[in-house]
């Protein structure tokens, strides 16, 4: 069931674009995602005969950043509502392959903040596939309160540290077995400790690339949901970045952390209103098929109302996700907006995955019917991108 036609005012050319992506979700990322969750090995997720390449390849063919550009016409608010069905569908469609995407980003975000030309020329291409690497195997909720240096003294020695070697940066350590598209990105936007000679300043932001040999990777993650979104771990043994790689300076560090991650966020809220929706839409074809009693189990009323309490709980995170992501645009990042949307939206999706699934019966547990991955997908979500009760306190300390 779409809700499109709640939209007002939407133009041909937005009803368009959507709809592009709808078909993409449905018919490319869709069967991809669960084929590749289906895969006994994570390592197999990334082989190169994986159907991943391909789902890649088709993403970019899409050309969704054209949506920025000012010769569309596209005003701040067409853009942000825009970006929130692009990622309503594509969660909808699979959301470890929509994670993916998302994250290839941050490198070409980077690279754009420079504002400068070589580095946008290196680490901004269509063909990029980037990641964020940020948390470490011995700080993952730490790095959602950004250190300064007494900080880090209290929270412990960090694991990845970038220090002032003449007129570049070496970066030594590693980072978690967490980072997204970890074992198969070109190119990091690395946030890690700043050593300029004086000891821990605090954490800056690096573009650093990946085919550098003192680069090298884990295993790939086993977990149980998004098997779709490769990660992994990423070690540094030397790399030798040059100065202006620097973007994000440690003074920074804290306005940059707070508009990143109202941006991670609030794409998040998005994406897992589109999960939640892909649970209902399941959930309610189900009950229209399914027999018992003698008539379709849509007809009892305690389905009809668990049906009911899904559409309100996926309407109410949408809504707050669209005023979240529209004033983000329009009136700068408010992180605790983003964080509430970021945590309703995975509550939801988790809570909407899990009636789905009761709606499914027996079937529901089984691998043959799609709504246990939903399940194990939307889990996930509730720690990725900061555990959820950790980012309800981050965005308390600002009220
Ligand atoms: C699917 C997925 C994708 C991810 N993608 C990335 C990525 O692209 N890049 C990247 O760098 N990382 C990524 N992560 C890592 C993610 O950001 C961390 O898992 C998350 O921040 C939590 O850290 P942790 O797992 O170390 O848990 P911990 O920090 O060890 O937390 C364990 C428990 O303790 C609680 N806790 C911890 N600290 C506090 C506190 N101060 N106050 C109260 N309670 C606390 C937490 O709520 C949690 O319940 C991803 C994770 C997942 C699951």
């Amino acid at each position: 069931m779409s809700s499109i036609e709640l939209e007002s005012g939407l133009s041909p050319e937005e009803r368009e674009i959507v709809s592009t992506v709808h078909k993409f979700a449905e018919e490319v990322m869709r069967p991809a995602g669960t084929a590749l969750d289906q895969l006994e090995d994570p390592a197999d997720v990334i082989a190169k005969d994986s159907v991943l390449w391909d789902v890649f390849k088709k993403h970019q063919e899409l050309g969704l950043e054209a949506i920025a550009d000012p010769a569309n016409g596209f005003s701040l608010g067409q853009q942000a509502r825009l970006r929130c069905m692009i990622s309503e569908e594509m969660g909808w469609g699979d959301s470890g392959l929509a994670i993916s995407f998302g994250v290839t980003e941050f490198p070409r975000m980077l690279a754009t903040m420079s504002g400068k030309p070589h580095l946008m020329e290196r680490y901004a291409g269509p063909q990029m596939i980037g990641c964020w690497a940020i948390t470490e195997p011995d700080h993952g909720s730490d790095q959602i309160n950004y250190a300064t240096s007494a900080e880090i003294e209290t929270l412990g020695k960090p694991n990845c540290i970038a220090r002032k070697d003449g007129d570049g940066w070496l970066v030594s350590g590693q980072k978690a077995a967490w980072v997204s598209n970890g074992t198969i990105a070109d190119a990091a936007a690395l946030f890690c400790a700043v050593d300029r000679g004086e000891g821990i300043v605090g954490v800056g932001g690096f573009l650093v690339p990946l085919d550098d040999p003192a680069v090298s990777r884990g295993k790939p993650l086993d977990k149980i949901g998004q098997r779709a979104l490769n990660q992994g771990e990423i070690f540094f043994d030397g790399v030798r970045v040059p100065d202006d790689h620097l973007v994000v300076p440690p003074e920074a560090y804290a306005m940059f952390g707070d508009a990143g991650l109202t941006q991670a966020n609030s794409g998040m809220g998005s994406l897992f209103v589109g999960l939640a929706q892909a649970a209902f839409d399941l959930a309610l074809d189900y009950a229209r098929e399914r027999v018992q009693g003698g008539v379709a189990i849509i007809e009892h009323q305690s389905v009809r109302s668990r049906l009911f309490e899904m559409f309100r709980q996926v309407e109410s995170a949408r809504a707050l996700n669209r005023r979240v992501v529209e004033s983000n645009a329009i009136n700068g990042p408010k992180l605790q907006y983003a964080i509430a949307s970021k945590v309703t939206s995975t509550q939801t999706a988790f809570d909407v995955a899990s009636a789905a699934l009761q709606i499914f019966g027996g079937n529901g547990l089984s691998r043959e019917y799609p709504i246990e991955k939903i399940l194990r997908d939307a889990r996930a979500s509730m720690i990725e991108d900061g555990c959820n009760d950790v980012l309800g306190l981050a965005a308390a300390a600002r009220f």
